[in-house]
C-alpha cells in the first residue's frame, strides 16, 4: 500500500511539470506530420528523418540503421539506473498501400482534422503508436524522471509484409541495441460503442501465418470429354471441405480469460455464446454461430484456414492436369503443424490432393510463447488503461501478426496497446487497412496518456 502511495506521488510530481495542453498540441502535430509522409510503399527513411529531427531538437541521441537505406529504422535510448533490464517501445513507420481514388474528401496523406477525426493512411496503424512512443521519449527526457530501466524507442520499417527490413533485421543485426525485458507495441486498443468506451485489450500473443497450398493433380484431356479425375474438380471439392471444417478448438490463458471477461461485459444473448464455448454439449452450436456472425472470435478458437487464391487451367477446351489453391493458414501459437496438416489430409480424404507447406516471403515470423498475463508489466499496462479510460481490460490473442513475434522470440514480454476506436467505424470502412482510415482526435491525447502512464509505471524508479 505504501509503495502504491509513493508511486502515485512520484508520478503526480513528474506529471505536474508537464503542460498537457501544450504537449497535446505537439503530439497532434507530430502525428499529422508523420501521416503526411507517404510510407505506404517503403520509403520509411523519410519518416525516420522527421523523427530524428524531433529527437535532435530535444538533445536525444539516436541511431539510424538499415538493410536498405530507403527503409531505415531508428533507435533512441533514455538511460535509467540499470537496476532493471530495458523497456522497448515501438511504432512501425510503414503503412499498407492506398487506393487513392477511394479516399473521398480527405486524401490518404492529408492528415486532415475534421469533425473530431484525423484522416489518413496509418493514422491508427501504426503511426498512432509511433507518435505516442516518440512523445513519451521526449517527455522522459524533458522531465528527467528517474528510471530503473532504460527506455528504448524504436521505429521500425517493413511491418506490413517486409519485416526482413525492419524488426527481422534489428533482431538479427542490432539485438544488443534493442535488447529488452519488456516491450510495448501495437495491436491492442480501446473499443467505443455508441460513443461510450466499453473495454480495452492488451495483445499478449498472436496467431502465426503458415503458408500452405493444396495441389491437385489429374489426367489432362479434351474438354469435350469430361473426366472425373479433373484436377479442378478435385481441388474445389477439397477447398470446400477444408473451408467448412471446424478445426479442433483449443483455448490458451489469453483466450480463455478473454472470452470469460467478454461474457461478463456483453449483452446476455452474446454472453451466452461465449459461455457455451466451454460446455462440450453446447460448444459446436456456439462455434457455428460465431463462424457465421463473429469471424474474429471464431478464428481465435483454433488454427484457421482461408482459401484466398485459386489457380488452374489455361484454355477452355483443355482439362488441366494441375490446379492449386493458396491457403492463408493462421496457426495457434502452440500448434503442432505436421499433426495439423495430417488432420487436413484426413478431412480432404483425396490422394490426388497434396497439402504442401510453403514460405510466405517478406520475412517469416518465429513462434514465441504468449507473454504472461500475470506479470508486473501486464498489470502496469492494465492499470494504465483503467486509469485513462475507466473500462475493463481484456488480454487479446491477435488473429493477425505483428513485429512483437520476433521480440517475444528473444524472450521479451511484449504487450500490444493501441488507441480508442469506434466499433461503428469498421462497417463504415474507416478501420485499419480499409480504403479509408481515421482516428478520433480525442484518442490522440488519450493514447499519449496511456503510453506515458504505462511507460512510467514500468520503468520509473519507485
Ligand atoms: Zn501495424
Amino acid at each position: 500500500m505504501r509503495t502504491i502511495l509513493l508511486l502515485t506521488a512520484a508520478l503526480a510530481a513528474s506529471a505536474q511539470s508537464i503542460d498537457w495542453n501544450k504537449v497535446n498540441a505537439e503530439a497532434l502535430h507530430h502525428l499529422q506530420a508523420v501521416v503526411q509522409i507517404d510510407s505506404s510503399n517503403g520509403n520509411e527513411t523519410r519518416v525516420v528523418d522527421y523523427v530524428k529531427k524531433v529527437l535532435d531538437a530535444e538533445g536525444i541521441p539516436s541511431m539510424i540503421v538499415s538493410r536498405d537505406p530507403t527503409r531505415a529504422n531508428l533507435i533512441a535510448r533514455i538511460k535509467g539506473n540499470g537496476s532493471k533490464k530495458p523497456l522497448l517501445i515501438m511504432g512501425h513507420s510503414d503503412t499498407v498501400k492506398v487506393d487513392a481514388a477511394k479516399w473521398g474528401k480527405f486524401g490518404p496523406f492529408s492528415a486532415a482534422l475534421d469533425g473530431g477525426y484525423v484522416y489518413g493512411r496509418g493514422v491508427i496503424d501504426d503511426k498512432s503508436d509511433l507518435f505516442a512512443a516518440l512523445m513519451t521519449t521526449v517527455l522522459l527526457k524533458r522531465t528527467g524522471i528517474k528510471l530503473d530501466r532504460d527506455v528504448i524507442f524504436v521505429t521500425e520499417s517493413g511491418e506490413e509484409g517486409a519485416s526482413n527490413f525492419g524488426i527481422g533485421y534489428l533482431v538479427a543485426e542490432h539485438w544488443n541495441d534493442i535488447n529488452a525485458e519488456v516491450c510495448l507495441a501495437e495491436a491492442g486498443g480501446v473499443t467505443r460503442r455508441g460513443g461510450k468506451t466499453v473495454y480495452a485489450t492488451i495483445e499478449t500473443t498472436e496467431k502465426v501465418p503458415r503458408g500452405t497450398r493444396l495441389v491437385a493433380t489429374g489426367i489432362s484431356g479434351h474438354g469435350s470429354r469430361p473426366l472425373r479425375t479433373n484436377s479442378i474438380v478435385h481441388l474445389t471439392r477439397a477447398v470446400e471441405k477444408i473451408s467448412m471444417w471446424d478445426p479442433p478448438m483449443r483455448l490458451n490463458d489469453t483466450t480463455r480469460t478473454y472470452f470469460e471477461k467478454l461474457a461478463s461485459i456483453s449483452p446476455p444473448a452474446d454472453a451466452q455464446y461465449f459461455r457455451d464455448l466451454l460446455d462440450p454439449a453446447k460448444s459446436p452450436a456456439a462455434r457455428e454461430y460465431l463462424a457465421v456472425n463473429e469471424p474474429t472470435y471464431y478464428s481465435m478458437l483454433h488454427t484457421s484456414i482461408s482459401p484466398n487464391i485459386i489457380q488452374g487451367g489455361f484454355q477452355s477446351n483443355v482439362i488441366p492436369s494441375e490446379a492449386i489453391a493458396t491457403l492463408d493458414v493462421r496457426a495457434l501459437p502452440d500448434e503442432d503443424m505436421p499433426a495439423f496438416y495430417d488432420l487436413m489430409r484426413k478431412v480432404i480424404n483425396d490422394p490426388t490432393v497434396q497439402v504442401v507447406p510453403t514460405a510466405r516471403g517478406g520475412g517469416e515470423r518465429p513462434i514465441p510463447p504468449p507473454s504472461s498475463i500475470t506479470s508486473d508489466a501486464y498489470r502496469s499496462v492494465e492499470a494504465a488503461f483503467r486509469e485513462v479510460y475507466g473500462v475493463p481490460v481484456l488480454p487479446l490473442m491477435q488473429t493477425g501478426a505483428t513485429d512483437m513475434a520476433q521480440v517475444r522470440a528473444k524472450g521479451a514480454q511484449c504487450y500490444g496497446v493501441g488507441p480508442m476506436v469506434d466499433e461503428e467505424d469498421g462497417p463504415k470502412g474507416f478501420s485499419i487497412h480499409s480504403d479509408q482510415e481515421r482516428l478520433l482526435e480525442e484518442a490522440v491525447y488519450k493514447h499519449l496518456q496511456l503510453f506515458w502512464k504505462a511507460v512510467t509505471s514500468i520503468a520509473a524508479s519507485k
